[in-house]
């Protein structure tokens, strides 16, 4: 690198369309600083000046035309590379997006929408930082729409981001899906916007746990926008931007079709796999015209996660759900009266494996029946999500069907006194007396 190294301070000169990557563990902290010119980190500016402090984190400083970057503190790698194809097809690809926008919010159809964007491919493909370019372009990008976006107090689009990737979430705890209005570019420190996520707790960290209820969540989720979006011509001009998994064959290439029907997916982008894309191609692509397949080069810098740091990732989500990123915060640990809570649990029973049936026979569990579950020590170290909603009016399909307010972890049961000791976020009564179960566990 052409670094100027003085102590532990180095200066870096990039040139147009290179990228600074660096990697910081948790353990440490390198702060960066824009000295000239322009820089991104993942779609959202450095300010000229200002410094941002990076911990945990694996990125990379981006610059359109040339920047000079200073680097204080010792990160475990740090170089320059170019980055032309990747962010220029990046950029391509949200200036189609642009252009969808502009003519929705500008058509007299009330029933036009903004682009839909579902983003695949392989685990470690570069997913989310993909979703995370395009929504902070999307911020950037002036929506000047005349009258309609200053009737509305915006100056520039709000998407929505969806996460539908149960083991590797980018804003809600593992085992939930989200969507998130993104009204900011989406900061390197801070991350995506944590305010009035659409949560579903499904409770495991992979949809193959249970792939009927996974796709009731998705159903029930793509109702709400679909409401949000009638209701609001802004958003739905604006349109979504869905993270995937990285499961792309078998159930899992299944379970991309679904979320591509249900939450009306116009784009499909597809990171890096030939397969997939011409597979796509010809499932979705060829039914009207409706769905378009677009392949996108996967960026030299993405960095690959093995299993086991993915389930470290796991549990520090949790734990930041709890303590905060920055161990901010004290969460609380209270009692709760066994009787007048409800576990459930969704798909219940122990299943027969296909294995142990006689040939051709099926297990013939039904995967979204709603069973209460009995407050026993095995709920120990369960993670329960809290759903809305309240127990006079409740049906199983309110289970199914309930979006979640949060989630809480069970720390021990005591039933000989009819108490569940659990860990919340913050002080106050749950939110609602119904609970959720599934697979995940943690440890404080
Ligand atoms: P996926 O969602 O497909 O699993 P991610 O987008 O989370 O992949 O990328 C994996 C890791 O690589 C993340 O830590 C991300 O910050 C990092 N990364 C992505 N692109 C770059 C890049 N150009 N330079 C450095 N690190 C990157």
């Amino acid at each position: 690198a052409d670094g100027e190294p003085s102590g532990d301070v180095m200066t870096y000169h990039l040139k147009a369309e290179h990228e600074l990557r660096i990697e910081v563990d948790f353990d440490r902290q390198v702060t960066v600083k824009l000295l000239s010119g322009d820089a991104e980190i993942f779609g959202c500016e450095l300010p000229k000046g200002g410094a941002k402090t990076l911990s945990g984190v694996k990125c990379a400083i981006f610059t359109w035309h040339a920047a000079q970057i200073q680097i204080v503190g010792k990160p475990d790698a740090c170089y320059e590379a170019e980055a032309s194809a990747a962010m220029r097809s990046y950029l391509n690809l949200h200036t189609a997006l642009e252009e969808r926008r502009k003519a929705a919010v500008t058509t007299t159809s009330p029933t036009t929408k903004g682009p839909r964007v579902l983003v695949v491919g392989n685990t470690d493909a570069g997913k989310s930082t993909v979703c995370k370019i395009l929504c902070s372009y999307a911020c950037r990008a002036d929506a000047m729409h005349g009258g309609v976006a200053a009737a509305a107090g915006h100056d520039h689009w709000v998407p929505v981001f969806v996460d539908l990737d149960v083991g590797q979430n980018s804003v809600t705890p593992p085992g939930t899906i989200c969507a998130v209005p993104v009204d900011a570019p989406v900061d390197p420190v801070d991350g995506w916007p944590g305010e009035a996520p659409l949560v579903y707790y499904f409770g495991h960290a992979s949809p193959g746990e249970n792939a009927a209820h996974y796709k009731a969540l998705v159903e029930s989720m793509a109702r709400v926008l679909a409401q949000r979006e009638t209701d609001d011509v802004l958003a739905r001009a604006a349109g979504l931007v869905v993270n995937t998994m990285g499961w792309t064959d078998g159930l899992g290439y299944d379970l991309l079709l679904h979320a591509i029907s249900a939450l009306s997916i116009d784009i499909v982008a597809v990171i890096d796999h030939d397969k997939l894309t011409a597979q796509l191609k010809a499932h979705v692509g060829s039914q009207g015209g409706d769905v378009q397949v677009v392949k996108l080069p996967k960026s030299g810098g993405v960095v690959t996660r093995d299993t086991n740091f993915r389930k470290r990732a796991r549990d520090r989500m949790i734990r930041s759900y709890f303590y905060g990123s920055r161990s901010e915060l004290n969460p609380c640990a209270s009692a709760i009266d066994a009787s007048s809570f409800k576990v459930f649990r969704v798909g219940g029973g122990a299943r027969a494996p296909n294995t142990a049936l006689p040939l051709g026979a099926t297990s013939r569990m039904d995967p979204l029946r709603v069973a209460p579950l009995p407050m026993t020590r095995d709920l120990e170290r369960c993670v329960l999500g809290v759903l809305h909603g309240d127990n006079a009016a409740l049906g199983d399909a309110d289970v199914l069907s309930k979006p979640c307010a949060g989630i809480v972890c069970v720390t021990e049961v005591d039933a000989s006194r009819g108490k569940v000791h659990i860990l919340q976020p913050s002080p106050g009564s749950l939110p609602s007396k119904l609970l959720l179960s599934g697979t995940m566990r943690w440890n404080d």
